[in-house]
């Protein structure tokens, strides 16, 4: 997908997460803030007909090669966009509980066990001072990785390709967690689903 990037569908609907997340939050996030940094993407490209062509991650993953007057709009709406497009993907109601297969090795072999690995996400998350998002990474080799970014950059910025990622920013969580980051977190393992995970894996490491 190149420019004029439009805004993904949901693939559910704004209620399908409910208890865990809510229909409110979910129609705000999805239809006004996803839309905002869809938009205002679009809005720092246009001009710049030698970059149509390229991908949301390739102009996120080199941003060194943009002109200046746009790297940061691209960074943060162009971080916002690929962030977000992710984030509805790899959620669903009623996924599975845990991941398995090659998935589930590579966490192990991370972290241990996936008790671990949710222990060190939920840390990552939780411990993410203002804005940002909590991530489980994969590199080329297929070696995962627990990370945290600030405001919306991506793990694509230090070469890593995320696979999971939790929005922390409060307008994730606010209106029905209001302060509590952690009770959100916690309640996220309920909506995530693996098999789109195990998905974006193979293709992180060329499987
Ligand atoms: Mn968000």
């Amino acid at each position: 997908m190149a420019y004029p990037f439009q805004l993904p569908d949901l693939g559910y609907e704004h209620d399908a997460l409910e208890p865990h997340i809510d229909a409110r939050t979910m129609s705000i996030h999805h239809g006004k803030h996803h839309a905002g940094y869809t938009s205002k993407l679009n809005a720092a490209l246009e001009g710049h007909t030698d970059l149509h062509g390229k991908s949301a991650i390739g102009l996120v993953s080199d941003l060194d090669a943009l002109p200046e007057t746009i790297r940061g709009a691209v960074r943060n709406n162009g971080g916002g966009f690929i962030n977000h497009a992710l984030f509805w993907d790899v959620m669903t109601p009623g996924g599975a509980d845990a991941p398995s297969g090659d998935l589930a090795a590579a966490i192990d072999a991370a972290c241990g066990s996936y008790d671990e690995f949710k222990a060190r996400f939920q840390s990552a998350a939780g411990a993410q001072f203002g804005s940002g998002w909590g991530w489980l990474c994969s590199d080329a080799s297929g070696t995962v990785s627990v990370v945290a970014t600030a405001n919306q950059d991506s793990p694509h910025m230090h070469g890593l390709t995320p696979i999971l990622g939790v929005d922390v920013w409060e307008h994730a969580y606010y209106l029905h967690y209001q302060n509590r980051r952690p009770d959100y977190l916690g309640a996220f393992w309920n909506v995530v689903n693996w098999d789109r995970v195990a998905a974006r894996y193979d293709a992180a490491r060329g499987a």
